[in-house]
């Protein structure tokens, strides 16, 4: 069995559970138990078909997209390396031969 936690008002060492919760026999204290330092928040980013992208995924561009400050545009086909996925509403950065380091909209790749 798994060794309990102290509680975490008094320090006490008697704790016990009860369901999912425990709770401290000295102070009263009740609280669900959680050992397990909880993983970072992880992004969820999805490409145009609905597949999960990760950093470092290759991705290619799935339509034409304008390019501010660039007569040119972002040509479907386009194969990005490397991609790194950030919070916010253009969700990935990368950097694109060509154009440079930028940040994409997941809806507009797919995964390689
Ligand atoms: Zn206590």
């Amino acid at each position: 069995m798994a060794e309990l936690p102290n509680c975490p008002q008094c320090s006490s060492p008697y704790t016990y559970e009860d369901g999912l919760q425990l709770v401290c026999p000295e102070c009263g204290y009740e609280w669900t138990a959680t050992d397990e330092v909880s993983e970072q928040e992880t992004l969820e980013v999805k490409d145009a078909n609905g597949n999960p992208l990760q950093d470092g995924d290759t991705v290619t561009i799935v339509k034409d997209l304008k390019v501010k400050g660039s007569s040119m545009p972002l040509k479907i086909g386009t194969k990005v390396k490397g991609i790194r996925l950030v919070d916010g509403d253009h969700n990935i950065d990368c950097k694109i031969p060509g154009f440079g380091a930028m940040q994409l909209k997941s809806e507009f790749v797919k995964k390689n």
